[in-house]
Order: structure tokens, then C-alpha cells, then sequence
């Protein structure tokens, strides 16, 4: 048997079959999960009809995390089908483009921080506490991350600082939803060439940094993510929470690789 049979998971942020969010629904998918998607418009709305049906899902509903009041109706609508569920993949960033260019302190503008962490980090928790009635025991919440959380990483810039707020989120939502059983943890995934990636400058000399100093010598997949997050919704990691799981080949650890 799967590792995720009789597991119903929501998954956000699809936008294409490079998407990380992608990547995820084939692992979940594969393991046995029952899999319901979102989109955030009605120009991305016709793509998710077509990927859902690879997942053998029809159950496709609306949500831009930017309006309160879609991320209500999300669970209301998902009701409808789900009495309950099992968790939900948040997959979702975003910065004005103008912000992942230049100097961090030339270029950041109050609205833009506003937009960043609405956007990235409070629409996670704005997820949790819409659908925590609908979590069952053993729910797994999770989200994705990256290293510039952590380490002032060039261009990167405000989404840097969004992220950091989004880790500490995930912290406070594990101890927060612990005591119901419900697990919430990010994984920090190494440089990937997805939609969303190409709006920050010099990525591709990133994952060419990434690949030639991090331990395992090369660029991580959107398949290496989707099976840490199979596991990590799954009953197998029952004593992950509140975590910050790296997947990126261990370039976080590493130093000076280059100098061989
Ligand atoms: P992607 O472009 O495929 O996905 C980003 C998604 O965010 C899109 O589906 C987009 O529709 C969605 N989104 C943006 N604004 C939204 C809104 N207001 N409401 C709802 N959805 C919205 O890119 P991706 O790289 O797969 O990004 C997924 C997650 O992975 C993001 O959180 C990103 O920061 C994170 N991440 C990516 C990398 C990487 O190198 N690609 C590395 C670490 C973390």
C-alpha cells in the first residue's frame, strides 16, 4: 500500500508543470493521496482544468491569497466535496518584480514589504486558521522557503525577509496547532528554475553556483522536493514539527567548496 492512501490534500501553486507545487502533487499522487488544486486567476484557472486531470482530480477552486475573503470561501467551497482534510501545500511568493533587482536598501518601498509578506508568509497561517475546523488529526501543513531567510543572498532582497517572517511562522503555527495534531513545518529548497525564480536576477548563475559547490554537485529537482513532502505529510514523519527542512543538496552547510 501508498504511504499516503486515504490522505486528501489541498495543493496550491501550480501555475505549470515546472512548479515546484507540481512536483509535489506527482509524489502525493503517487503514494496514493487524494488531491484538490487552486488557482489565483482566471488566466491560470483554464491550465489548472488541464494539469488536475494528470491527478485525477476535478476538484480545481479559486484562491488569491491577497483577498481575505477568497481564502474563506476556498474552505466553504472545498466543504462541499471535503467534509474534512488531511493538510495543504502552500507553494505561493511574491514580490513586486522591481524588487528582486539592485540595492536591498535602495530599492526596498514600504508598500512593496507590505505585498511581500502578505503575500507569502501571512497567507500561510491565513490558510490555517480559515480551515483548522476542517484539519483531521494528523494533518500536515506545509511550505516552501529558501536560504535567503537566513543569509542576505544578492537580488533576493525583500523576498529574503518575507521568508525569514515565513519560518517563523511556520514555527508558531506548529505550536500553536501541536496540541490538535496537526504538523506545519517549510522545506528550504535549493535554487530551481520555475516560473517564479526567472523574476530574480542572476538565477541562473545561482543554480550554477549551487551546482558546482554544493555537496551533492548538482541543482536539485522539483521530484526531490515532491518526495520530502510525501513524507513529510505522511504518518511517517509524526515527530516533524515546526522544522526547517533543507533540501538542496546540503549547500547550506557547505563552505569554500570551490576552493577544492
Ligand atoms: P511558480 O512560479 O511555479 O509558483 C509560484 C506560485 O505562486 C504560482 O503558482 C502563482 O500563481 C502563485 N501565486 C503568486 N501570487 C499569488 C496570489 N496572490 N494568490 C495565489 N497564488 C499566488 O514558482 P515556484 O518556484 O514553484 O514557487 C513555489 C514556492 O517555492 C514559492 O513560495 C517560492 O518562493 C518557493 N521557492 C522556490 C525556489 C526556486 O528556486 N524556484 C526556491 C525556494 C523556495
Amino acid at each position: 500500500m501508498s504511504f499516503l492512501t486515504g490522505k486528501r490534500i489541498l495543493i496550491t501553486g501550480i501555475v505549470n508543470t515546472r512548479s515546484i507545487a507540481y512536483g509535489i502533487a506527482q509524489a502525493l499522487y503517487r503514494e496514493g493521496a487524494e488531491l484538490a488544486f487552486t488557482y489565483p486567476n482566471e488566466k491560470i484557472r483554464l491550465r489548472i482544468e488541464v494539469l488536475s486531470k494528470h491527478f485525477n482530480s476535478s476538484i480545481i477552486l479559486p484562491c488569491n491569497v491577497e483577498n481575505d475573503e477568497n481564502i474563506i470561501e476556498l474552505f466553504s467551497k472545498l466543504a462541499k466535496t471535503w467534509n474534512t482534510f488531511d493538510g495543504f501545500i502552500h507553494a505561493i511568493a511574491f514580490a513586486p518584480p522591481n524588487q528582486l533587482k539592485g540595492d536591498y536598501v535602495d530599492v526596498i518601498t514600504k508598500e512593496s514589504f507590505r505585498i511581500a509578506h502578505d503575500i507569502s508568509s501571512y497567507s500561510f497561517v491565513a490558510m490555517a486558521k480559515a480551515s483548522r475546523k476542517m484539519l483531521n488529526k494528523d494533518s500536515s501543513l506545509i511550505t516552501l522557503t529558501y536560504l535567503g531567510a537566513v543569509r542576505a543572498v544578492p537580488n533576493y532582497n525583500i523576498m529574503g525577509l518575507a521568508k525569514a517572517s515565513l519560518e517563523a511562522n511556520t514555527k508558531y503555527m506548529a505550536n500553536s496547532m501541536g496540541p490538535d495534531g496537526i504538523r506545519v513545518n517549510a522545506i528550504s529548497s535549493g535554487p530551481i528554475y520555475t516560473l517564479a525564480a526567472t523574476g530574480i536576477t542572476n538565477f541562473k548563475k545561482m543554480l550554477s553556483h549551487c551546482a558546482s559547490s554544493s555537496p551533492i554537485r548538482r541543482n536539485i529537482t522539483i521530484e526531490d522536493i515532491g518526495n520530502t513532502a510525501a513524507f513529510l505529510c505522511s504518518n511517517l514523519s509524526a515527530a516533524i514539527t515546526g522544522s526547517v527542512i533543507y533540501v538542496d543538496g546540503g549547500f547550506n552547510i557547505a563552505h569554500m567548496n570551490k576552493l577544492g
